[in-house]
């Protein structure tokens, strides 16, 4: 086996790792998954797992994401109309990297987006990613409906230049699903902000999907750049009742297809996927997923296992979050309480992460991923020993933890039981039981 040391000859992670190369981002992987090398280059060789790393973005700490690695969470974030400030996007994407997001989706939607991007690629230790559509129009200048297909992969041109390491393209729907959504069997048509560009781009034009039509062309960039292309999931319900429908999954299929085009292109692959998903179907789907897909890394927006919780869509998509990665979900996009309601600020965008890392962690314990359920053995031990630093330092979110603790301290401050049970602390009697100690109750 060859290592990147001794050769640059390759274009992709893919290409490198179909060469028997371990590159130096495999050989990082492997160190932070507890496997080896030969094993990462393996599984990216395969497209089982993809290593989004832009050969620009010189600042990243790279990650594997594939089903049988350390489920993944990404964090949306970007400047707004309503939020303009990039010093203020910067400190968010600093507190969540803190928080322990392994990607960051630049999301802008406002003014001059390129210097934010640049910047994150500059400086952001977390993978990097977008939607180039989102950012068409403003790149231009100029409506929707007056772009053209070459516009629309200039725009994935730069992203590819400026360092992003994946991007979300909605090359899944083509001019059949104008037909399919004008039947009106669906409650909430299309709610993928990209799809619905691309479907109103269709409409107004009367032309192809030009990231369809363009797919070879988008690959050839993302080859040159090692881009990992995330196909996104136009048609993904937003609505129980839409779950797993002919559209979702007519766009699955498509998308399966483009998986294997990208892949003779050397080009990573991640699949996108639900979305709002009674919590009875997710499994299916992500059996499905991975049958239809040939084992492509799923990317999933949730699911959400109910509608009718706006405010608390953290823990719904928690829920959904953690059932589809045990069952084969390698990436979660993280969900804020603010999600359907407004812009999320800061405390929402610390909910959704937290919320999604309990969802990551509870299904790597499920899968029984190396190493994954440490904590909670250490986090066992510092509770029976009634050691609160201990827990407060394996804990996911110490600091709100202590704060809890601190604000409602036992009747006796020098206790070293809390106060929801005080001197009827379970853990202190047992431990002064079994050291043949008196126990004081009154
Ligand atoms: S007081 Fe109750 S809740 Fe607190 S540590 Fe003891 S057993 Fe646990």
């Amino acid at each position: 086996m060859e290592t990147s040391k001794k050769t640059e000859a390759y274009t992709t992670q893919m290409d490198a790792a179909r060469k028997g190369i371990v590159t130096k981002e495999m050989e990082i992987v492997a160190r932070k998954e507890r496997r080896t090398a030969e094993e990462i280059r393996a599984l990216v060789a395969e497209g089982k797992a993809a290593i989004p790393a832009n050969k620009a973005h010189k600042s990243l700490s790279p990650e594997g994401i594939g089903s049988m690695l350390r489920t993944k969470i990404n964090v949306n974030l970007g400047v707004s109309r309503d939020c303009t400030d990039y010093a203020v996007e910067m400190k968010k994407v600093e507190s969540a990297v803190s928080m322990g997001a392994e990607a960051i989706m630049d999301l802008s939607s406002h003014g001059d987006t390129q210097p934010f991007r640049r910047k994150l690629c500059a400086e952001c230790s977390a993978m990097v990613g977008t939607v180039p559509v989102y950012d068409s129009v403003i790149h231009h200048k100029r409506d929707l409906a007056t772009l053209t297909a070459d516009d629309f992969v200039d725009v994935v041109r730069i992203h590819a230049e400026d360092g992003v390491d994946f991007i979300t393209i909605h090359s899944g729907i083509t001019r059949k699903t104008i037909e399919q959504i004008k039947s009106g069997k669906r409650k909430m048509n299309i709610v993928s902000r990209g799809g619905s560009l691309v479907f109103a781009w269709m409409v107004m034009t009367g032309n192809e999907n030009p990231f369809y039509e363009r797919f070879d062309d988008i690959l050839d960039i993302c080859e040159k750049h090692d881009v990992t292309v995330s196909l996104g999931d136009a048609c993904r319900p937003g609505c129980l009742a839409d779950a797993t429908d002919a559209c979702q999954i007519e766009e699955l299929v498509r998308l399966g297809e483009l998986t294997e085009r990208a892949w003779k292109h050397n080009v990573q692959v991640m699949v996108e996927g639900p979305g709002h998903v009674p919590l009875d179907q997710i499994a299916a789907n992500m059996k499905v997923q991975q049958t239809i897909c040939h084992g492509a890394p799923f990317y999933v927006l949730g699911p959400l296992v109910t509608d009718i919780a706006p405010g608390y869509d953290h823990i719904t998509a928690a829920i959904g979050g953690a059932v589809a990665a045990a069952a084969g979900a390698a990436f979660l996009c993280y969900v804020t309480p603010a999600e359907h309601l407004a812009l999320p600020n800061v405390d929402d965008v610390k909910n959704g992460i937290i919320s999604s890392k309990i969802a990551a962690h509870a299904a790597d314990i499920a899968k029984g991923i190396p190493g994954a359920r440490e904590a909670d053995d250490r986090m066992a031990d510092a509770r029976r020993k009634l050691d609160w630093e201990a827990q407060f330092a394996c804990a996911l979110d110490g600091e709100t933890a202590r704060m809890i603790r601190d604000s409602r301290k036992p009747e006796d401050d020098h206790s070293e039981a809390c106060s929801m049970c005080g001197k009827f602390c379970a853990v202190r009697s047992m431990n002064k039981a079994l050291s043949g100690e008196y126990i004081d109750i009154l």
